[in-house]
């Protein structure tokens, strides 16, 4: 079947610890500290490649884990960094935190390489801590732990028109006769199970690319059968082509179907049901009966609405090409940035919340926040970088270290300091 979705384990290298150690040499009785430094581990980064478009090869290994950096040695010997794993993904692969569901990366428009794990950074080796108080160290820092999660990826087609409807009422044939793809065409349901994409070429218009959400059946938005792995699939279309038999020649009542389809779409996410519709009333090549016109049935429930109907023929061609301008026309309307989705979660900084306790005390009259939690975040985070002291800012807020700061009677301009940090609050 066609891969679409996989769930992985992933998880970034461990940095290595500092090393202890001290100079030994002939006739020196107390050599001074030598421990080297750790090396950094390895980052989980995620790659677009052109030349994929499924995600298959997550069917098979679904464990993919860095090596950590090596520890550091003595004779201030530097722990070797490890390599990074590069994950290859189709282009339109949406990264999300399995448990949340909330959106890692989207790997698709100008975002072709995303860090998603960092690897920690290498401990310092004792050699760094010698002072003039402290000259045997006997301690070095240890690297920085490494990060894991669990990840859903998901492909979801780039194209700017899906095209809905029931099976059987046409779309891969219109998709063919439209585009450049191949999708296969049968006689029975559930055939396509992958959607196609083509590319629309219009003489004096704008071309489009146009994707074959196949599957769309009752009960998709519930995760009935298929539906619901393929809903997904539209979350991205600007527009929608609704195709439905209007020669009811399955017995299908198409004014019925496109409310049925509707009503999914919209439990299903209100925001792509509100989306630009239009229909495509086919089929008419087999439209015999005098007494009901179902296209002027289709046109009395749904142009009201502002949804056109266009009266179409897959197989004889005919009032296709007023279907595709039009289409083109409304697109040329809509804002054409892609739709990509915005990242939601942020491993550095979740994986960091962990609970870990801190001190704030007042010595003299500097306020000295203290405790793993912060040494962690301060090794992770560069403060110099906009970004960084953006982050640095929100860690403070949300870990409740400005609430206890307040409580300690912190006033303006009175001084903070953390382990080497120190600065002036302001609010
Ligand atoms: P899909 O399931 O919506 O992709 O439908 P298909 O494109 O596979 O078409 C289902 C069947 O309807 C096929 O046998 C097609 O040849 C037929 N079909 C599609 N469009 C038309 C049309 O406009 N007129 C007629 N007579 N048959 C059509
Ligand atoms: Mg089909």
């Amino acid at each position: 079947m066609f891969a679409d979705r996989a769930k992985i384990f992933i998880r970034s290298g461990k940095g290595g610890d500092g090393h202890v150690s001290f100079r030994r040499e002939l006739y020196v009785p107390n050599g001074g500290p030598d421990g080297g430094d750790g090396g950094r581990g390895g980052d989980v980064i995620f790659e677009v490649d052109e030349g994929l478009n499924t995600l298959q090869d997550f069917r098979h290994r679904r464990k993919f884990a860095a090596k950590d950096g090596e520890q550091g040695g003595k004779r201030r010997c530097h722990g070797k960094d490890a390599e990074d794993i590069i994950l290859r993904v189709p282009e339109g692969t949406v990264i999300k935190e399995a448990e949340s569901g909330k959106v890692i990366a989207d790997m698709s428009g100008d975002n072709r390489r995303q860090v998603v794990l960092k690897g920690g950074k290498g401990g310092l080796g004792n050699q760094h801590f010698a002072t003039a108080t402290m000259q045997i160290p006997k301690y070095a820092q240890p690297g920085q732990p490494s990060q894991e999660l669990w990840v859903n990826l998901e492909l979801k087609v780039i194209a700017d028109v899906g095209l809905v409807g029931f099976p059987n009422v046409g779309k891969s044939t219109l998709l063919s006769r439209v585009t450049n793809a191949q999708p296969k065409i049968a006689n029975y349901h559930f055939t396509t199970l992958n959607p196609n994409l083509g590319v629309v070429d219009l003489e004096g218009a704008s071309g489009f690319v146009i994707a074959d959400i196949p599957g769309l059946i009752e009960g998709a938005s519930e995760g009935v059968g298929l539906g619901h792995e393929f809903l997904r699939h539209i979350e991205r279309t600007k527009m929608m082509i609704h195709v439905v038999d209007a020669a009811g020649s399955e017995g299908r009542d198409p004014v019925e179907d496109i409310h049925k389809i509707n009503a999914e779409l919209k439990a299903y996410n209100p925001e792509i049901a509100a989306r630009p519709q239009v229909i495509a009333a086919n089929k008419t090549d087999l439209i015999y009966s005098e007494d009901e016109d179902p296209i002027e049935r289709l046109k009395a429930e749904f142009e009201p609405e502002g949804i056109r109907v266009f009266p179409i023929s897959g197989v004889t061609g005919a009032g296709i090409s007023e279907l595709l301008y039009y289409v083109s026309g409304e697109l040329a309307k809509l804002d054409d940035t892609p739709i990509v989705f915005e990242q939601e979660y942020f491993p550095e900084e979740e994986l960091l919340y962990i609970d870990l306790p801190y001190t704030v005390e007042k010595e003299d009259d500097v306020y000295v926040v203290e405790g793993p939690k912060i040494e962690k975040m301060l090794g992770y985070t560069n403060l110099d970088s906009e970004k960084g002291f953006a982050f640095f800012q929100k860690f403070l807020k949300d870990t409740g270290i400005l609430n206890e700061l307040e409580e300690a009677g912190i006033q303006e301009g009175d001084t903070v300091r953390m382990y080497g940090l120190q600065f002036d609050y302001y609010k």
